[in-house]
């Protein structure tokens, strides 16, 4: 990325030598994030994120097709950037199908197939889920929407970079990355659309990405968020495997340490770096607070953390009851995590649940399942 910081300042709208030594750059940026998701080099455009990316996919194929129907099929495990764009399109018209997870969050292709009506113009259901892991079945849901000619939106922001991810096994037709979630930079990623597939531009402007997003690209960002791709592409493999040994090294560590405790989310059909447990008796925020007294950042989708007062929305959907989706917290395993890290929460965490749950008013004597 530095070179395009530095000596390399071109912009790749100009015709001059600089400007276009940043627009090859860019294209060959294009083809390495193609590459790692099976995909042509046209059917990528840059983002600023997921975000962006997800509000492309659902705004654009909505907006192009409201005169062939209305009707937005999505689950209520989604990300923000997924759910608020549907409140959003509600507002405009648009009907809002949610559909039911289990109690591990995961969807039932069968229920996609009952939802769809003529009126039906997108599906959305994302791969994996960042907070629980679950990996959702994305190609079954890919082999009905096509059957059924929807169109097929994936966020796959969670999965690209950590697990195989094949644009046309999927059967999608829109797929958001984000780099930021596999070691490139933030505020770049892409949405891959397949070819043919229509959509409304959110910005309007210049003609950058073949008109589909008006803007000066962001050249560090695309060389980075590339880089990751490719560094992705040469380890995925082997380094998903490494981190699926320490991610059941830390949950069976923390069945054995730690009663009362439950994981969330899909036992085996996870994604390799997520661990998302909930411990009975314990607030998620003093865990984490405590857990950062010692050097170790974990997360929660509890209260205080994310700023707002309501339990993760994708524990409620899972059936949790509020107080065990305050109760949770989230590990997420990275290149840089090794065993011995492992082996330090599993010294830490059980003393910090042990002083917590003293000091606690909910602890009371009922069990709970464990995760034996
Ligand atoms: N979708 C999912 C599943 C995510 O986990 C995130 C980020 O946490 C996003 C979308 C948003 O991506 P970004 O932060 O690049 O806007």
């Amino acid at each position: 990325m530095l070179p395009f910081f530095g000596d390399a300042f071109g912009n790749p709208s100009s015709i001059h030598s600089l400007g276009q030594e940043a627009k090859g750059a860019i294209e060959e940026a294009r083809t390495k994030v193609a590459e790692l998701i099976g995909a042509r080099s046209e059917e990528i455009v840059f983002t600023s994120g997921g975000t962006e990316a997800d509000n492309f996919a659902l705004k654009g194929v909505a907006f192009a097709n409201e005169h062939k129907g209305n009707h937005i099929i999505t689950t209520p495990i989604e990300h923000h950037a997924v759910l608020e764009v549907c409140k959003f399109l509600e507002k405009r018209g648009f009907r809002i199908t949610c559909l039911p997870v289990d109690k591990y969050g995961m969807v039932d292709p069968d229920d996609v197939k009952r939802a769809i009506t003529a009126k039906t113009i997108i599906i959305s259901v994302m791969h994996a889920s960042n907070e629980v892991g679950t990996i959702e079945p994305v190609e079954e849901i890919g082999k009905i929407a096509q059957e059924a000619g929807v169109h097929f939106h994936s966020d796959a922001v969670q999965t690209v970079g950590h697990i195989p991810v094949n644009v046309d096994k999927l059967k999608v037709d829109l797929l958001s990355i984000s780099g930021h979630k596999f070691n490139g930079p933030k505020g770049v990623g892409a949405l891959y659309v397949r070819k043919g597939t229509k959509l409304v531009s959110l910005m309007h402007g210049g003609e950058h990405e073949k008109r589909r997003r008006a803007g000066t690209e962001n050249v560090p960002g695309i060389v980075g968020l590339a880089k990751a791709a490719e560094l992705a592409g040469q380890e995925i493999g082997k380094e998903a495997e490494r981190l699926a040994y320490l991610r059941d090294k830390l949950i069976k560590g923390l069945g054995d340490k730690i009663d009362q405790i439950r994981l969330n989310g899909h036992p085996t059909k996870r994604l390799p770096n997520n661990v998302n447990v909930s411990i009975d008796f314990v607030e998620g925020e003093s865990m984490l607070l405590n857990l950062d007294l010692e050097g170790i950042c974990a997360s929660t989708g509890s209260a205080c953390s994310s700023s707002s007062l309501e339990p993760s929305h994708v524990l409620l959907a899972l059936g949790l009851p509020p107080e065990q989706a305050h109760g949770s917290l989230r590990f997420t395993l990275g290149r840089d995590n090794t065993q011995a890290d492992v082996e330090r929460v599993l010294e830490v965490l059980p003393g910090i649940v042990a002083k917590l749950r003293a000091m606690s008013p909910l602890l009371k004597s009922s069990k709970f399942p464990s995760l034996a």
